[in-house]
């Protein structure tokens, strides 16, 4: 009988064990997107990017005899429905982590045992599942350094190959048209702007981190703080839509590390044990995506406000301070920001503004096209004190110093913000082109005045942070 395979944030052919379980089980395979709810409730720009990949990876299995069927609706409905016109004995897929996408596979995969459907969960996104990584006394790592020595040395199976044939059924049961869903609708930010920033696809991914293991590994440990640089490997992208397995990208960068990459891979190791620690976290304990890790932080004075002009002028890139400016304005043109710059934005919307990291959380998830439920999550708790192995609130970022020492000929701050530059790069100018009109800014504009002082908002976060109830 035909196997359905349930595609989700799994949209590549090699290294895919569901796929290939589909294949090695015999018959046809019939690979199936649904557009659910966690599809619509995805922010504008990863809606977006989903849909540059879904049409990446339906050309990719068609140029195999294959293709994609896309489906609208609730999952166990459609995939009962699909399973009973194709006469599909088995449904497929690769495990999901967050409380959302638990919920909905444990609905599932009741339904279809129901109907005496073959129902079966792979890896593949993540190098360890949370079950397998235990602390000595038999918890899940809360802090991470321990995690990353009680998993450095394990074994990672080796990458699958793609199989060479998808084979098809005899008749494609009905599918929507990818164009039809509209998944970029939300995109005012002009998409044109914002799409050769991309990286889409197994294949583009692949040239990347051969690129990066090749060339820059070696001055990663060097060059990864610099947010001007091309220093770190850019491939978050294709990581949360699944494009490349994490387990490709281990297994490169150990080879990497043996072959003279040294120290410095092994601090690109640790950065993919990063992601590993925010999907153990978030399985483990699901509420770090809603609310305070940290519960005693709940009592914080965080302000929530979203209609404050401060918190406008940060998602503007307006603040006046050019580390936060530049950093909001290259996320919103290229769907992705630098790690140093997510940590200093972070830090400035928390402390310098008080804003409670939900507001900050909330458009990062509208504006990423690496957006991730994990990473984000633990991003921002890790920023706002609030999170396990979090900075601590008092440690308070100062985007002046940071910039002289992260950025020290300017090229991050000439690269991203065109006010009072006799010749703005192009970059910069790209930002006017990709923002709404009711923005109501201009490349020629004066750059903005401070809208807090630095001594003052910091004084002020560390004020509250005496004053705190817990
Ligand atoms: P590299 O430096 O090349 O690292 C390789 C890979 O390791 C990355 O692609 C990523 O998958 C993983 N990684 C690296 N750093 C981290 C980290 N700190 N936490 C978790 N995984 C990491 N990352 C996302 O993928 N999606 C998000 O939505 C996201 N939101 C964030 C929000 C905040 C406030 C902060 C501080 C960080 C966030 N990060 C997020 C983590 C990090 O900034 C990005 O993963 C990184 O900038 C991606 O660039 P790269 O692929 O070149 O990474």
């Amino acid at each position: 009988t035909p196997t359905i395979l349930w595609l989700r944030r799994d949209l590549r052919l090699s290294d895919h064990p569901a796929l290939t379980a589909a294949v090695e089980r015999g018959g046809p395979v019939i690979p199936v997107f649904i557009r659910d709810k966690l599809v619509d409730d995805l922010g504008a720009a990863p809606k977006w990017r989903l849909g540059l990949s879904l049409a990446d990876l339906d050309k990719r299995l068609r140029d195999k005899g294959s293709r994609i069927v896309f489906r609208s609706g609730k999952p166990a409905d459609i995939l009962l429905d699909l399973a009973r016109k194709t006469g599909a004995g088995a449904v497929y897929w690769s495990r999901a982590y967050d409380p959302d996408a638990i919920e909905r596979d444990k609905a599932v995969k009741a339904s279809l045992k129901d109907a005496d459907i073959e129902a079966e969960s792979h890896t593949g996104h993540l190098l360890f599942e949370p079950w397998t990584v235990e602390t000595k006394a038999g918890g899940f790592y809360k802090v991470y350094t321990p995690m990353w020595r009680a998993v450095r040395d394990r074994e990672v199976d080796a990458p699958l190959s793609a199989p060479s044939k998808v084979p098809p059924p005899e008749s494609w049961p009905d599918s929507d048209a990818l164009e039809d869903w509209k998944l970029g609708a939300a995109m005012d930010r002009g998409a044109e702007v914002c799409l050769p920033h991309q990286r889409v696809g197994e294949e583009a991914a692949h040239g990347r981190l051969g690129w990066f293991t090749g060339h820059a590994i070696g001055e990663y440990k060097n060059t990864r703080d610099f947010p001007a640089e091309d220093g770190t490997s850019g491939l978050s992208e294709n990581l949360t839509y699944g494009e490349i397995s994490p387990a490709q990208c281990w297994h490169a960068g150990r080879r990497a590390l043996h072959d003279g990459g040294g120290k410095s891979a092994e601090t690109w190791l640790q950065e993919l044990v990063w992601r590993e620690f925010a999907y153990h976290l978030i399985y483990h304990t699901p509420r770090i995506k809603d609310g305070n890790w940290r519960e005693e932080w709940d009592a914080f004075p965080w302000n929530e406000d979203e209609r404050r002009a401060e918190v406008k002028a940060w998602k503007q890139g307006r603040t006046g301070e050019p580390f936060v400016d530049a950093a909001m304005r290259e996320m919103y043109v290229t769907g992705k920001m630098h790690n140093r710059a997510r940590m200093i934005v972070a830090s400035y919307l928390t402390k310098h503004l008080m804003t409670h990291w939900k507001v900050g959380q909330a458009w990062f998830d509208d504006c990423l096209t690496d957006w991730d439920v994990a990473s984000n999550a633990m991003g921002w708790q890790w920023a706002a004190g609030s999170g396990p192995d979090a900075t601590p609130y008092f440690r308070v970022f100062n985007p002046e110093t940071q910039l002289d020492k992260f950025d020290p000929d300017g090229a991050y701050r000439r690269r991203w913000i065109a006010e009072a530059q006799s010749r703005p790069t192009k970059t910069a100018l790209s930002y006017f082109e990709a923002i709404p009109r009711s923005w109501t800014m201009q490349p020629d504009d004066e750059y903005p005045e401070r809208v807090i002082g630095l001594s003052e908002g910091r004084q002020r976060a560390l004020d509250a942070y005496e004053a705190r109830p817990f």
